[in-house]
């Protein structure tokens, strides 16, 4: 690799390292800013009781300062992402070793999350013991939140119709696309994954004739990288807006509310999950301190925070990921566009405790047996919620369709009705910036690890497969 390269990145489109280096704490103290800022803002708008029209204002201005810029990068970066990271990969075989890798550590990573969301919550039981009156009040509120979310009501309708086989058919077709103009016209990032993966592989194979088209991608990723590196700047704001809509929206007093006990277990079970079980995880697989490697991530963190979407966040996770966090780019090109799209780990967690809650809500005991129709189907929902706002509140229906049905085999056949979902609809986009933050650290650390496996220096490569 040529000297001006540092992990495959020119130095000298950046300006030095140090002022680089200067810039990038410059932008996280000015993101951290817009976070608190927001919260200060949410807090002060929720008190203030200011009209919807003023907190529209916000989500609306957040949206387009942030969210919109972000999402149209998304398409064109999966594509171009993926052929660059497999076409530097050349070989079929590696790919397959470092492809089945990946998805072993998505699923054991999830799974892990998952009986650690589904433990707390048995053991911890927020959904016992709340007075009758609140539960009703609780009910009733949550049904009208079901009402004034007609959009989010809707596609729960949907997952519910679709099930569990119907999410698997649906994820299945994405994999085999017919038309891949449609599949970016339609945000399906899978697709794409496979149709870049399919590419790269042959243009690797073709051999000379091929190499102008390669290099074409190499600078069209560095082309759109430099893209991600202006978005960046406009982080802080968006952060702050939407942060501050959704605090305005919510108001951090639920934190206190009868919801808090749910509230504080999912956070708690997050932390444990991030701050805990996935630095091991990633301490064990690559002896590197996992902390520093999570400093490193902290503006594709904070942005999943501020966003709530694992995809909008997917430029700024590529970007620290390979700048920041030493990861190569034959790893981070195609872990992250494939671990933000179906790796969440936060999601399978929330999943598993959300639904637990619901029943102990509803008076209704689990068997060992139901739980473990939790974790299973809590796991397979989360592969299929899509990397945005309120994803794995919507896939949620699916396991608590498989559990009502598990349940009709009893004598009084009790059951969870879809609307009771309403109850944690009004606190969730809170909880959903806390899970789409471990979602996209999940991501980072399987960039991490495989980075051992698919390192950029050719002779290390070797030295790791052989
Ligand atoms: N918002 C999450 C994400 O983008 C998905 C979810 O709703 O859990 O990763």
């Amino acid at each position: 690799m040529p000297s001006e390269y540092v992990s495959g990145w020119p130095i000298s489109r950046f300006g030095c390292t140090l002022s680089f280096m200067k810039r990038g704490n410059l932008l996280t103290g000015l993101i951290l800013f817009g976070l608190i800022a927001g919260i200060g803002v949410g807090e002060l708008l929720y008190h203030l009781e200011v009209e919807d029209a003023t907190l529209a204002f916000f989500k609306a201005a957040g949206d387009l300062v942030l969210i919109r810029p972000l999402m149209l990068l998304i398409i064109p970066l999966i594509l171009v992402s993926v052929i660059v990271g497999v076409t530097s990969l050349g070989d079929p075989s590696k790919l397959g070793l470092i492809g089945g890798s990946t998805i072993l550590y998505y699923m054991v990573t999830m799974l892990l999350a998952v009986i650690l969301g589904t433990t707390l919550v048995t053991i911890f039981q927020p959904g016992v013991g709340l007075p009758p009156e609140v539960v009703e009040t609780l009910r009733a509120e949550g049904e009208q939140q079901l009402e004034q979310h007609a959009e989010i009501r809707d596609r729960m309708e949907e997952a519910e119709d679709m099930g569990l086989g119907g999410v698997w058919v649906n994820i299945l077709e994405q994999l085999i696309p017919t038309n891949i103009v449609h599949e970016m016209s339609a945000t399906r990032p899978l697709g794409v994954i496979v149709f870049a993966l399919l590419f790269g592989l042959a243009l690797a194979a073709t051999g000379e004739k091929a190499q102008p088209v390669i290099r074409f991608f190499d600078g069209a990723f560095a082309g759109i990288m430099t893209l991600v590196l202006w978005i960046i700047w406009l982080t802080p704001i968006g952060v702050f807006l939407l942060v501050a809509w959704t605090v305005g929206t919510i108001g951090l007093v639920e934190l206190v509310g009868p919801l808090s006990k749910y509230m504080i277990l999912v956070i708690v079970g997050l932390f444990i999950h991030g701050a805990i079980v996935l630095p091991a995880i990633l301490y064990l697989l690559t002896r590197k301190n996992p902390y520093r490697f999570m400093w490193q991530m902290r503006k594709a963190l904070m942005t999943a925070f501020g966003t709530d979407s694992s995809s909008a966040t997917l430029p700024v996770t590529i970007q620290s990921a390979e700048m920041e966090g030493g990861c190569s780019k034959r790893s981070a090109n195609f872990v992250l566009p494939l671990g933000a799209t179906i790796n969440m780990d936060g999601t399978a967690l929330y999943e598993a405790v959300a639904v637990v809650f619901l029943f102990q809500l509803f008076g209704i005991d689990l068997t060992f047996v139901e739980l473990i129709i939790v974790v299973v189907t809590a796991t397979l929902a989360a592969v299929g919620a899509a990397g945005i706002p309120s994803a794995g509140l919507v896939t949620m229906v699916i396991v608590v369709t498989a559990v009502n049905t598990s349940l009709a085999a009893r004598p009084d056949s009790p059951y969870l009705p879809m609307a009771a979902v309403g109850i944690i609809l009004g606190v969730d986009r809170i909880l959903d910036m806390c899970r789409t933050t471990v979602n996209v650290w999940g991501d980072a650390a399987g960039a991490k690890i495989m980075t051992r496996l698919a390192p950029d220096v050719e002779e290390d490569l070797e030295k790791a497969l052989g």
